[in-house]
């Protein structure tokens, strides 16, 4: 990709009505567009990062062997009538059709879930199971913050586990709980912690938020030193004193990026969902679910990571992995090598950015902050006088202390590969 075709607007002043320094950067880098109040579009740097995080989740979906599906957004409302929450969830947005028909914009996916599974479950020997999607939701909040951290439509990852019995379940709950952990890291997420939560509108007993601690969050966490965490629902007693072991609570403030609950039977009772088990006899399976706020992910990455010049991603996050950026020079050979270099490391399959615009440095290193690929590649002719590219990083949660300033001209291949497969050990 060319700098100058890349369709997004970065901003250089002050961003009006941003609530938070991560709101702020993503809107000056282009990485987000406010279409209406609570809703985003995805630009191609946004959407690039967000399908980053998604593969991801993916590849860590697949190491509890979840199955992904796709299901409808709009959803007819005899499905949540079937649970009773077509009454009771007052986020849940509703239309009627041109036919009459009552229609919902589903918000979670729950019943339309477990509509499928009932037609595919038939005996014991099927279960465990989960499956998951990775979609757009909608939800008819009142109020909306800080860019993509509380939106109207947003992107999740929900997931959806079946059992025979509550062991399965709990064993299977901290195979998930596990993965979840190892994908914020991932993603580049560092100050990562687990809280016990109410369970809401989801029903069911057990459950955990997971929050990053970032003062930018909304939610007031409860930490003690000897282990005790809880969110603020579920801290209904005296909040300043630990109720396990007394001593005082520290309170801090958290993103929740994902949840997941111990849901039980409500759901599958309500909507009729049998198996036969080992015995010939009819049961109702016993179910779990694990959400994942996909595009609040990559708001908590910015919130968490960016310095004043823009986000940092890590090497499986960022739009792109190398920039080239030529700096103007009377006889252009520099732009020359840039383009050339551009176009093999394309060829390797890399995801590279060039710029060569005749633009003054300053602002060209202002853009790539903005862009922030972990490696960039600057000709100069100052460098090339010694058969030199300078080499820049920027990169989220890595020592680049002892990876080198420059690379040889002759060489720049082998070794922006080898640069990115160090980079990309996590
Ligand atoms: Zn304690």
């Amino acid at each position: 990709m060319r700098i100058e075709k890349l369709c997004v607007n970065r901003l250089y002043g002050d961003v009006a009505g941003a609530t938070t320094r991560g709101h702020k950067i993503a809107v000056k880098g282009g990485y987000i567009y406010q279409t209406f109040q609570g809703g985003y579009t995805l630009t191609p740097l946004g959407w690039s990062v967000v399908r980053k995080i998604e593969n991801i989740i993916r590849d860590e979906m697949d190491t509890v062997e979840g199955q992904e599906i796709l299901m409808p957004v709009v959803c007819s409302a005899d499905l949540w009538r079937e649970t009773g929450r077509y009454d009771a969830m007052s986020v849940l947005a509703k239309f009627k059709g041109q036919s009459g028909t009552d229609y919902v914009i589903c918000p979670t996916h729950e019943e339309v879930v477990t509509d499928y599974a009932r037609s595919v479950l038939k005996s014991y020997r099927q279960m465990p199971f989960m499956l998951y999607q990775i979609q757009t939701k909608f939800r008819d909040e009142l109020r909306v913050r800080a860019g993509l951290i509380r939106t109207r439509e947003f992107i999740m990852k929900d997931g959806y586990s079946f059992h025979e019995t509550q062991e399965d379940l709990e064993k299977y709950y901290k195979r998930c709980f596990d993965a979840y952990y190892r994908l914020f890291k991932r993603c580049g997420l560092k100050n990562v912690t687990d809280v016990m939560s109410s369970t809401g509108d989801m029903g069911g007993k057990i459950a955990h938020e997971f929050q990053l601690i970032n003062e930018m969050g909304e939610d007031t966490l409860y930490i003690c030193d000897c282990g005790f965490r809880a969110n603020k629902e579920l801290e209904e007693t005296d909040s300043s004193v630990c109720p396990k072991c007394g001593k005082p609570l520290n309170k801090v403030r958290g993103i929740e990026i994902g949840n997941i609950f111990q849901l039980g039977k409500k759901y599958t009772e309500s909507m009729h969902m049998t198996y036969t088990d080992v015995n010939g006899e009819e049961k109702t399976p016993i179910m779990g679910c694990y959400g994942i706020g996909v595009t609040r992910v990559m708001a908590a990455i910015i919130e968490e990571s960016a310095d004043d010049n823009g986000p940092i991603w890590n090497m499986e996050t960022a739009p792109f992995a190398v920039e080239v950026i030529g700096l103007p020079d009377k006889e252009n050979k520099t732009f020359e090598l840039a383009e050339k270099i551009y176009n093999d490391l394309k060829k390797s399959g890399i995801e590279v950015l060039l710029d060569n615009r005749d633009n003054r440095a300053g602002e060209k290193f202002a853009d790539a902050d903005l862009i922030a690929a972990p490696i960039r590649l600057i000709v100069s002719t100052k460098n090339l006088a010694n058969n030199q590219i300078e080499v820049k990083y920027r990169v989220n949660n890595f020592d680049t202390s002892k990876l080198p300033n420059a690379i040889d001209v002759n060489d720049y291949l082998k070794t922006t590969k080898d640069l990115i497969s160090k980079l990309s050990q996590h």
